[in-house]
């Protein structure tokens, strides 16, 4: 073989490590993938029909959102489901079906998105904020000491990390308190088997654009309580429909209800129906692909001195469409200098520690409409929370780069600190 020049022969020679510390990441943090063809197809059908309301069926004809409900209640092992406008709007249907009312107080996170107190916030009753513990999860500890303090826990499995389910449920079934989950970063995933979403007596999801499905807007309510369950129907709206559900309880639990329960329009339409009924058919293969890219930013970034990264228990088979890690003890400067360098180069990381709240990344601190006292070692955890999404239009190279990107980045304020 002649002799060749070695870069004719790569296109992409290593390049020199100068070279490499300048690189700059080009993709977006925010773009999605688009829905898929068959998506596409059924929404079309929907549109060509113009039957979008849920109610709006022609004989024999079964909705598109009756359909949805049907086979996510079999996906997840629930008897009910029920299809709403927002997963916002799944909160808080699930929190009045179990009978919170305005004055009452609601456990929930410190550590969660703003839709969370906001939707105990909108019935009238008021949040009282259970610590987060270094793995990103509820602290228990905290959680049984508060216990007392309110008769619903909203637990919000926040950014995909779960608690232990098991010791959770003990606890709070010992003081009688009903669990509701926020399931909005865990679609899709389980601990030690049992899906998130069906430990309490609600499991929440949102098919917002930013979660594991993609409707632009819509939530999933599930449930094996008939009583509970009878009642968000009506509340979302159902009239007197509620025998055109599939996943619903039989008619006989709705005597009194359908006159007991007022009606707080929330339904979810078949257009968004249509589109999410692929998705979810999809959403193991996209498990894996979400995990397959938290591999590579895991490795990436192990062992980077200064740089904690959150333990995940064996018992939790997560879904990672974002990843997490800790600059713990860091100060508020040097964890803003590694935020605006790694911008610089590309990457854009969120800070749940900053001084005011930026985009989504606001804290119970935050959050003025529902005091608090300070809780010293949350807010320890919280400073030092980093951020950042993982849409599947990264591929696992983009990742690795990413993850490189925040390696140097970190290791340099660090070594300068
Ligand atoms: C997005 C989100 C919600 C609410 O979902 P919407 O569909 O936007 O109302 C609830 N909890 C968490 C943690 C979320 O990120």
């Amino acid at each position: 073989m002649p002799v060749r020049d070695i870069a004719a022969i790569d296109p992409r020679p290593t390049p020199p490590q100068s070279q490499r510390m300048s690189e700059i990441f080009k993709g977006s943090f925010t773009q999605q993938e688009p829905i898929p063809d068959d998506g596409i197809a059924a929404a079309l059908a929907v549109m060509q029909h113009g039957r979008l309301h849920r109610y709006n069926t022609v004989a024999g004809e079964v909705a598109e959102a009756a359909l949805l409900e049907e086979e996510f209640a079999a996906q997840v092992g629930a008897k009910y489901c029920l299809a709403v406008a927002s997963g916002g709007y799944a909160m808080t249907t699930a929190m009045r079906a179990c009978g919170v009312k305005a004055g009452d107080k609601v456990l929930t996170n410190a550590f969660t998105l703003a839709p969370v107190p906001g939707a105990i916030a909108s019935l009238g009753a008021g949040p009282v904020f259970v610590g987060v513990t270094e793995g990103l999860v509820i602290d228990l500890d905290d959680l049984a000491g508060k216990l007392d303090q309110a008769c619903v826990l909203l637990l919000s499995h926040m950014r995909g990390h779960i608690c232990d389910m098991d010791a959770l449920m003990a606890i709070c079934d010992g003081a009688g308190v009903t669990v509701i989950e926020d399931c909005a970063h865990t679609m899709g995933a389980s601990w030690n088997g049992v899906p998130s979403g069906r430990h309490g007596r609600f499991g929440c999801y949102s098919t917002q654009t930013y979660k594991h499905v993609n409707s632009g807007e819509g939530g999933l309510l599930v449930s094996d309580d008939a009583d509970g369950m009878a009642r968000a129907i009506m509340l979302s709206g159902s009239y007197m429909l509620f025998e055109r559900h599939r996943a619903a309880p039989p008619p006989a639990v709705f005597k009194d209800i359908k006159y007991d329960t007022p009606n707080v329009s929330g339904r979810m339409d078949n257009l968004r129906a249509a589109i999410l009924r692929p998705q979810l058919r999809r959403l193991g293969v996209q498990a894996d692909n979400w995990n397959a890219r938290y591999g590579v930013m895991s490795r990436g970034l192990a062992e980077t001195p200064g740089l904690t990264l959150i333990a995940r228990p064996k018992a939790e088979h997560f879904v990672a469409s974002s990843f997490q890690f800790l600059l713990l003890d860091w100060s508020p400067e040097a964890v803003q200098k590694v935020i605006a360098r790694c911008l610089a180069r590309g990457v854009e990381l969120k800070w749940f520690g900053a001084p005011e709240p930026v985009g989504f990344t606001s804290r119970y601190d935050s959050w003025r409409y529902a005091p608090s006292a300070s809780m010293p070692k949350s807010d320890r955890v919280l400073a030092g929370i980093v951020d950042m999404r993982l849409p599947l239009t990264f591929s696992l190279a983009d990742c690795a780069q990413i993850a490189g990107i925040i390696r140097a980045e970190v290791a340099a304020v660090f070594q300068a600190a």
